[in-house]
């Protein structure tokens, strides 16, 4: 039997402040959430929504890994270690205020210290292609993706989204994210280099 495909999507900075939030960041993973599940076969989604606020304890630092936001995250990757073959596929979703419109839509980035993992490189270059206005940046201390690459062996990346985005647009993007997820992703498993300095 093929198993399913398993993908985590992860918003560390889900919580309002005056002082702190990723404003939009929560309703860019819902629509991605919904456009994996249409537009993905065989895959198993599950989404982790942070409950404390940024300015409190940053969920994306390593200094709030006991935390039970992380905990959970932690918990399931480690089941799908032992579950599965495949490693998993995590996207940390962000979102950033804007000025002006014509700026990047979105950009990822990647872990502190390392290059793009080889599949974002090849997801960014097609998103590219349909028109998206994005960058590949190199990261901070993004400590979501840095626990699932290097403790669990993920595939795993963060990506923000510009805040002024529209929501026909967050739907387009994440629409053409879930097609590449279906066709090229799961498919070339074997050529998506993890990270090129575990
Ligand atoms: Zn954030």
């Amino acid at each position: 039997m093929e198993m399913a495909s398993i993908i985590l999507i992860t918003v560390p900075h889900a919580i309002q402040t005056i002082a702190s939030g990723d404003e939009t960041a929560v309703r860019a993973a819902k629509i991605l959430k919904q456009s994996l599940q249409k537009v993905a076969k065989n895959i198993v989604l599950y989404a982790f929504i942070g409950d404390e606020a940024r300015d409190i304890c940053d969920l994306n630092r390593i200094e709030c890994r006991a935390k039970p936001f992380r905990r959970r995250i932690r918990n399931t990757l480690n089941m799908i270690q032992t579950t599965t073959t495949d490693p998993a596929l995590l996207f940390d979703i962000h979102s950033f205020p804007a000025e002006a419109f014509n700026s990047l839509e979105i950009y990822f980035l990647s872990e502190q210290g390392h290059s793009q993992q080889q599949w974002v490189i090849e997801l960014a270059r097609f998103l590219s292609q349909k028109g998206v206005t994005l960058a590949a940046k190199p990261g901070g201390s993004n400590d979501v993706i840095t626990e699932a690459i290097h403790k669990f062996g993920a595939f795993a990346t963060l990506i923000e989204f510009n805040d002024m985005l529209e929501f026909e647009r967050v739907q387009t993007i994440c629409t053409w994210i879930a097609h590449w997820v279906q066709q090229w992703f799961f498919s070339h498993l074997s050529a998506n280099a993890r990270c090129n300095l575990m």
